[in-house]
């Protein structure tokens, strides 16, 4: 396993490895750019088939929140964790206190919050171990759980797609298909629901998609057939790839915006969807809710309405990478990394 040459390092700062045997952790926080501030993305913990799967996870997960942070305009840089699900039984509590004693090792150059499969819970434990952590339920500034302000981003993003694409934002009656109800997932659901979407949802976990029947009146769609749905909106709200080789052809939606990250599976997949004529939501704007209330939590001054205008801002960008690619004839994936760079570029001085 390479580091240097692995293809999704990009020049990370650092990548860091932890290993507790006590508590049976094993971890990846890698640090891609801190010009903007401390390094600031979640903490993934997942079933990984290899520790190489965790690491290309990480590069690219931390990759992107450099991208988002420096597009969302935050005083943060990008930096991302896993760690990797323990086989058989663990100490769920001794686990997440070794990963807050890792993150405070590496003092303060990365600052951690919850990803898919990491709870509140998890995070006061983290807490018990490091200052450096966010999103916590509790506390002086706490912002608590990052995933209704995504959602609330997505949706207000959905809009400004549908805008693009329909000439009006007006959601009633749209079909949205939902690939996983999770955190994220389902308070856009409900978002949609409550404008008269028509939602389509999948999920592996058939609870979520009874409640969303009944509560929401969605139709239950297959895994295997929610990318490929007859809907106007396909939203990604699962893990990432979504859109590869193998789903695009069949994709009939003429929007695809949603919260995974990562949702393209090879960057080619951005000329794939422009020729195909759909229009594609950059994940890495469209889902900066999350982060953005994290940076409020970061910077010391949890402000509800301070969040709310940078939502503001969110829609603005994102209508901005819409206008771009259509008038210079580009991805609006190509006109979003070109403008995340540039602003990437910025080196504050933090610490
Ligand atoms: P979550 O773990 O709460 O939800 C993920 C859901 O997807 C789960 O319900 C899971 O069962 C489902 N799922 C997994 N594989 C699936 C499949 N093949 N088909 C259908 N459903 C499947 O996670 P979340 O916090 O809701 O995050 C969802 C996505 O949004 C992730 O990619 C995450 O990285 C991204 N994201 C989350 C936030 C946030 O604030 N939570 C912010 C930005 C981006």
């Amino acid at each position: 396993m390479s580091i240097f040459s692995h293809p999704d390092f990009d020049g990370h700062e650092a990548v860091h490895a932890f290993c507790d045997t006590e508590s049976g952790l094993r971890a990846f926080i890698a640090v891609h750019n801190t010009n903007r501030g401390p390094a600031s993305g979640g903490t993934r913990f997942w079933t990984y088939a290899s520790d190489g799967d965790a690491l290309a996870d990480v590069l690219r997960l931390s990759r992107a929140m450099s991208y988002k942070n420096a597009m969302a305009q935050l005083d943060i840089g990008g930096g991302k964790a896993v760690i990797l699900r323990p086989e058989g039984a663990f100490d769920r509590n001794a686990l997440f206190a070794a990963y807050g004693r890792s993150v405070e090792t590496i003092g303060g150059t990365y600052i951690t919050a919850e990803d898919v499969g990491v709870s509140p819970a998890d995070m006061a434990v983290i807490k018990t171990q490091t200052d450096n952590v966010a999103g916590l339920s509790e506390g002086d500034n706490a912002s608590g759980d990052p995933s209704p302000v995504t959602a609330e981003g997505v949706f207000r993003g959905i809009r400004v797609a549908a805008e693009r694409a329909y000439g009006s934002p007006d959601l009633n009656g749209r079909r949205v298909a939902i690939q996983g109800l999770g955190s994220v997932g389902y308070a856009l659901a409900e978002h949609l629901a409550h404008v008269g979407a028509d939602l389509q949802v999948a999920d592996i976990d058939t609870s979520r998609l009874a409640r969303a029947e009944k509560e929401l009146g969605a139709t239950i769609v297959d895994t295997n057939d929610i990318l490929s749905a007859d809907v106007d909106i396909l939203a990604p709200c699962a893990l990432g790839g979504a859109i590869n080789s193998d789903s695009l052809p069949a994709i009939r939606a003429s929007i695809v915006a949603g919260a995974a990250n990562n949702q393209l599976r090879t960057p080619d997949m951005a000329e794939a969807l422009t020729a195909r004529g759909i229009l594609y939501a950059p994940d890495y704007v469209i889902n900066a809710g999350g982060i953005i209330n994290v940076a409020a939590e970061v910077a010391g001054r949890y402000d509800v309405a301070w969040v709310q205008t940078k939502l503001d801002q969110l829609e603005e960008t994102l209508g901005e990478v819409f206008d771009r690619a259509a008038s210079e004839g580009r991805t609006t994936a190509s006109i979003a990394n070109e403008m995340a760079q540039e602003r990437m570029a910025v080196i504050r001085d933090w610490r």
